[in-house]
């Protein structure tokens, strides 16, 4: 490897069935260190794949833009590249948008993979001019978007695809430093026998066991630190991902790291407007705010009550990683003097995230009264999971509406006794082989969802609106 560069990071995008899961395992499948490893590999929630030139590349684990979203959260960048899936049976759909729209925000390059080219109704080219209409322009026709025909399930492309992200690494000059400042980003994080742990991919610097790290204000201690053979290692290099133990709390996704004393002030302050993230408590409301410049946003959060919880805050427009923020807090979105666009519109229309923008900060205030006392969740339905099963690499809930009915793209709260495992969307609901968009009281059904999520019999779904 050339002096100063890495592995580049790389995330999987695109709409649901496209076909990201099935790549990532295809590409998996190929990378000469999984068969050195003999096929186990550690969770760390990305893997390094070998190239056949030996080139190093790491994937994150999770696809799916929820997951990108909730990685960008709080301002860290984490991947370098993104793969853009479509599927060329099915080309341009609206997930697909939204991930073009977040790949913009994060300023990140994009490869477009154009998946399942193997089945008879593959339209290659209809998915590249439906692409084009979608603002990108690819390098056959003088503009910079590679593509690259893939087909997961014969294995055609693989190749093709993995030169594609080193050279795209290549021109946009991946660098990171062993000997630079630490700096490593939270991609998943969690809690088990080993106490607090957290999945992370290190962009620059080199990670220490044993050293001291600043989690936020927080410091900790690298008290174990495995490698993504599941080995327990000294060091983690740039590019490398890693899992680490030795944390009082679990760090949230999105957390940056750095080394005791350099951070977080060496990155840009965090957008949270100091209020303390956490779980929202039963009376209080979470809210992502978004003003016209930095002294009215001031203003503003100085002057909201103490049961608002502000999980996000940022100058300028309503943007679609603000939906997606909000949407994984159940965060109402407040504009205060500060635009949204059709395209965010729409999405917060898709993702049933409310958007209210305000010209005056007391309406703004006498709103924000109104909904504290009137709580804001509504409860549509509660269903139970009696059977969990695996479908195409995904988890599937098998469950029984006890109360009320559950919809598709419902926002669903997945709780275990009184502990709350997260929050996802249930893209797709069946039963048998048929496509449900509801299921009522006494019925039964198999859900997937998006993220994914660590769910276990007998844990209830609950459907919420705010
Ligand atoms: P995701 O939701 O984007 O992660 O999509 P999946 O990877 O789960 O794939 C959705 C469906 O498409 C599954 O039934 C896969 O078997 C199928 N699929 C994925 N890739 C290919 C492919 O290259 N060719 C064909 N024929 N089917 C594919």
């Amino acid at each position: 490897m050339e002096k100063g560069t890495r592995a580049p990071i790389v995330t999987v995008l695109g709409h649901v069935d496209h076909g990201k899961t099935t790549l990532l395992d295809a590409i998996r499948k190929t990378s000469v260190a999984l068969k050195e490893a003999g096929g186990i590999t550690q969770s760390t929630g990305a893997s390094v794949v070998t190239t056949k030139e030996g080139k190093k590349i790491t994937f994150i684990d999770t696809p799916g833009h929820a997951a990108f979203s909730e990685m960008r959260s709080r301002g860290a960048k984490v991947a370098d590249i993104a793969i853009l899936v479509v599927s060329a049976d099915d080309g341009v759909k609206p997930q697909t948008k939204e991930a073009l729209e977040l790949i913009k925000e994060a300023q990140i390059p994009v490869i477009v993979a154009i998946t399942k080219i193997d089945l008879p109704s593959a339209d290659i080219e209809g998915a590249k001019g439906q692409l084009e209409k979608e603002g990108l322009l690819f390098e056959s026709r003088g503009g910079d978007t590679p593509v690259v025909s893939v087909s997961a399930k014969e294995g055609k492309g693989i190749d093709e695809l993995l030169e594609t992200i080193n050279l795209v690494a290549e021109v946009h000059e991946i660098k990171g430093a062993p000997n630079g400042n630490l700096e490593a980003v939270v991609i998943e994080s969690s809690k088990d026998i080993k106490g607090a742990f957290a999945n992370v991919v290190v962009r620059n610097g080199t990670l220490k066991a044993g050293e001291v790290i600043q989690v936020e204000n927080v410091k900790s201690k690298v008290r174990a630190l495995f490698n993504n053979e599941g080995k327990s290692v000294r060091e983690i290099l740039p590019g490398e991902p890693a899992q680490i133990i030795g944390f009082e709390e679990i760090p949230p996704v999105g957390t940056r790291l750095t080394k005791e004393g350099v951070g977080p002030t060496s990155f840009a302050p965090t957008k949270n407007g100091g209020k303390k993230l956490g779980k929202i408590k039963e009376g209080e409301i979470a809210v992502v705010i978004k003003a016209r410049s930095v002294g009215s946003l001031e203003a503003l959060l100085g002057s909201l009550p103490p049961s608002i919880v502000v999980i996000d805050s940022g100058v300028g427009g309503v943007i679609g990683s603000d939906v997606l923020a909000a949407k994984s807090s159940n965060a109402w979105i407040f504009a205060f003097e500060a635009g949204v666009s059709a395209n965010v519109a729409k999405l917060a229309k898709t993702e049933g995230v409310h958007i209210e923008k305000f010209e005056v900060i007391y309406k703004l205030l006498e709103r924000l009264g109104e909904l504290l006392n009137k709580g804001q969740v509504e409860i549509l339905g509660k269903a139970e999971i009696l059977a969990v099963f695996p479908f195409n690499n995904k988890k599937v809930a098998g469950c029984k509406v006890f109360e009320g009915k559950i919809s598709k793209n419902d926002n669903i709260i997945i709780t275990r006794g009184e502990k709350e495992i997260g929050m996802a969307k249930a893209v797709s609901m069946k039963r048998q082989k048929n496509e449900l968009t509801e299921a009522k009281a006494g019925e039964e059904f198999g859900v997937i969802f998006e993220p994914r999520l660590d769910f276990e019999i007998g844990d209830v779904l609950v459907s919420v609106r705010r």
